[in-house]
C-alpha cells in the first residue's frame, strides 16, 4: 500500500533501525519504545491487520511466531519477553499493517 508506513520501511523509502529481515519478513526498532528492547516484526506483504489474515496467509504467521523467540534472543533476551499484536481501533493499533510487538524486559517498565 502506497500510503503506509511499515510498507514505505519494507521498501527502504523512510529509515528504520532494522535488526532482521528475510524474504517474507522484517523486524525493526519501535521509535518510542516502551522498554529497553522493543522491536516490530512485520511481514514484508502488507496485511491489515489480524481481522484481515486469510488461510493463504496462515504459513507467514506460523513463520513470524517461530522467528519471535530468536529475535528476542538475538537482541539480549535470555529471560523471556512480551509480544504484543493490536487489532483494529478498539485494541489500540495505530498502524494498519500487522506487526507484533516484542518487548523486553518489561520488568525495567515502572508499572509492571
Ligand atoms: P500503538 O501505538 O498503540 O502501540 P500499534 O500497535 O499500531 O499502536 O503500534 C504502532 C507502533 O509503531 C508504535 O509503537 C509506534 O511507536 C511505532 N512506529 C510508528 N512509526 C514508526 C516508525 N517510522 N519506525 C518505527 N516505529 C514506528
Amino acid at each position: 500500500m502506497s500510503d503506509c508506513i511499515f510498507c514505505k520501511i519494507v521498501k527502504k523509502e523512510i529509515p528504520a533501525d532494522i535488526v532482521f529481515e528475510n524474504e517474507a519478513m522484517l523486524a525493526f526498532k519501535d521509535i518510542r519504545p516502551q522498554a529497553p528492547v522493543h522491536l516490530l516484526l512485520i511481514p514484508k506483504q502488507h496485511v491489515q491487520s489480524l481481522e484481515h489474515v486469510t488461510e493463504q496467509d496462515g504459513v507467514l504467521l506460523q513463520q513470524m511466531l517461530l522467528t519471535l523467540p530468536n529475535l528476542a534472543k538475538d537482541n539480549g533476551l535470555q529471560e523471556g519477553f512480551r509480544t504484543v499484536l493490536n487489532t483494529g481501533p478498539g485494541g489500540g493499533q495505530e498502524v494498519d499493517h500487522i506487526h507484533f510487538h516484542l518487548i523486553g524486559d518489561v520488568r525495567h517498565i515502572s508499572n509492571n
